[in-house]
């Protein structure tokens, strides 16, 4: 490629919306545009690299024995309400009409148009495993866009989906899966680790994030440094310990403690045993005076997430939990449950579960965590998302770091990642909803086991530079870089043996498969080498009329500080 055929467009200045890093340099390398709040113009620099993450992820899920199909952005109601999730997904589901006023909604991902293929087209047996994956559009109209491609409302996912004939096939299906997704992140060259996490509102019972780490990072995840021990916050021990640190004793029973908790208020409106209240719990600590008076109330409307049927919650005058998650105020759960929120204390951990906690509660450190069903509890926060951030995870860090791993192999450490992959056991969630059998092989109908696997694919970019930036800019892992190499002239227009050497090696780098640019703008060395560094491009080969007449050029690596001088014979091996 040649600059002049291409389009490179830097800025000196990235906007004032642009908040972390990798934001602020993919808009200065002119790789995205801002068209809309969470939309975005891939621009040519920027979709390189996207098409690069694409092929690594498309070889990897190829030779894992998924198949690559393509299905629709805009999908039919119908499928939704087979599922119950076009009523229960809440906001972040884009619904829209057509001219008939049909209902149709934007993908956020694609669980029901694959079952539906499936249960078409896969009959018996015979015919599974299968693995059917596509890297498409999605729309999910988040609540809070940000950081660029990082949480866009539009962005492409990397979506595939197993069908197995037992559950002992899709855990083999899940395990290929995981291995196919350790080999993705190896080949960009990310620092990543795989975490327990929860399952969300796809449901099923199993899954796990592959979680980028930087500190920019909306998740916090506990991990063990001598062990395989990691986890999202949400299913860690750390919540419980910060329950522990925090609260005085007497809240840490399994009962509530009388005057002070009203869960079994809760539990009554409900008309449910305490020890199996609600699914959805009203939680909230207070802050006491000498005289016992509560002086400050930090309320949490905790949501269980999965499976939860929030109709279920007979709050039925709680308006706002039929379409999903939603923030409390203190003075609404005492109003729509007739009592003050209460808590119970910390009892187990067992099923992943999901906790939404207020954005205005300010003082996390007062945080305690309780129980839904018996023997399944609550089991952490998501912290990162809707709270003061650095106070709150150097809170969970101060409580959580040197305590003993669950494992039992060492201590616990934190630190924030983000979420780039998840994979999922499904089981027969959606098969069963959507009836989607196949005929063993004595001729009867069982239901199929089901897997989903997804890769943030333009999320993928944001993380990397999160991972990989310095002053001047962005240092692409050369996996994915926009190009691994750029051939730098200096004083073309003046030296036409400058200008022959120049087109010569950019030749012979092609030639030798190095995906390689050649700088003929015509642009000053300065404004020329900031552009490539901004941008991010693995290796600079410089030439200049001063290096030539030492049979010399000189090539530099992104991060190294000094340029090395190589014969020009011998740069070809040297880039790759
Ligand atoms: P998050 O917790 O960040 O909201 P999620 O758990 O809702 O993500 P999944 O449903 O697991 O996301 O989707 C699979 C992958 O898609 C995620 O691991 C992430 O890499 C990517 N992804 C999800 N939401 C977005 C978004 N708004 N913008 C860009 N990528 C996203
Ligand atoms: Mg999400
Ligand atoms: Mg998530
Ligand atoms: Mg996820």
């Amino acid at each position: 490629m040649k600059a002049t055929q291409f389009f490179i467009s830097t800025l000196k200045e990235a906007p004032a919306d642009a908040e972390v890093v990798s934001h602020k340099l993919m808009m200065r390398a002119g790789m995205i545009k801002r068209l809309g709040a969470g939309i975005y113009n891939y621009m040519p620099m920027g979709l390189r690299v996207i098409r690069k993450v694409e092929a690594i992820i498309r070889e990897e899920m190829n030779r894992a024995g998924a198949i690559e199909l393509l299905m629709p952005v805009v999908q039919p109601a119908e499928l939704w309400q087979e599922t119950g999730r076009f009523d229960k997904m809440g906001p972040e589901l884009m619904r829209v009409k057509d001219r008939h006023e049909r209902d149709f909604i934007i993908q956020p991902t694609s669980e029901e148009v694959v079952t539906d293929i499936a249960r078409q087209e896969l009959r018996s047996y015979k015919q599974l495993p299968k693995n059917f994956y596509h890297i498409q559009t999605k729309f999910r109209d988040e609540r809070r866009p940000r950081f660029g491609v990082m949480r866009g409302r539009e962005f492409t996912m990397k979506d595939a989906y197993s069908f197995d004939r037992d559950e002992a096939g899709a855990a083999k299906s899940y395990d290929a899966m995981f291995a196919a997704y350790k080999r993705i992140f190896d080949r960009f060259g990310l620092e990543y680790r795989a975490v327990a996490a929860d399952t969300g509102a796809i449901g099923g019972d199993l899954s796990h994030e592959f979680q980028v780490i930087a500190e920019t990072g909306e998740d916090a995840i506990v991990y063990c440094p001598t062990s395989e021990y990691a986890a999202n916050i949400e299913l860690a021990e750390a919540v419980s310990l910060l329950a522990e640190r925090a609260a005085p004793s007497e809240a840490l029973t399994q009962t509530p403690t009388p005057g002070k908790s009203t869960c079994a208020d809760v539990a009554e409106l409900l008309g449910r045993p305490l020890a199996q209240t609600v699914k959805s719990l009203v939680l909230a600590t207070d802050e006491l005076n000498e005289a016992g008076d509560v002086v400050k109330s930090t309320v949490w409307l905790l949501l269980v997430r999965g499976d939860h049927d929030l109709n279920e919650v007979k709050a039925g005058k709680v308006e706002g939990l039929k379409g999903g998650f939603r923030f409390a105020t203190v003075a609404e759960i005492e109003e729509h449950f007739g009592c003050k929120p209460g808590y119970l204390g910390p009892i187990g951990l067992k099923k992943p579960v999901k906790i939404v906690a207020d954005r205005t509660v300010a003082n996390m450190a007062d945080f305690i965590c309780g129980a839904n069903e018996v023997d399944f509890h609550l089991t952490g926060v998501n912290w990162g998302r809707d709270l003061p951030e650095p106070d709150v995870v150097a809170d969970i860090r101060n409580v959580v770091e040197g305590n003993p791993s669950p494992d039992g192999q060492g201590v616990l450490a934190i630190q924030r990642g983000i979420e780039v992959g998840h994979v999922f056991f499904l089981g027969t969630k959606y098969s069963k909803a959507m009836n989607a059998t196949f005929l063993d092989e004595k001729g009867k109908p069982a239901l199929m086991q089901m897997g989903c696997y997804g890769i943030g694919v333009t999320r993928i970019l944001g993380a990397a530079i999160e991972q990989n930036h310095d002053a001047r800019g962005i240092i692409w892992p050369a996996s994915i870089a926009p190009f691994q190499a750029v051939v730098c002239p200096i004083g073309m227009d003046r030296s036409e043996a400058v200008k022959e050497a120049a087109h010569k090696l950019y030749e012979e780098l092609q030639a030798a498969g190095v995906d390689v640019l050649l700088d003929d703008r015509g642009e000053r060395p300065g404004a020329m080498f900031a552009d490539w560094e901004l941008i991010g491009v693995p290796v600079r080969v410089v030439v200049s009329d001063r290096g030539l007449k030492e049979g010399q050029l000189e090539v530099q690596g992104r991060r190294d500080a000094e340029a090395s001088k190589v014969a020009v014979a011998d740069v070809g091996a040297f880039v790759k």
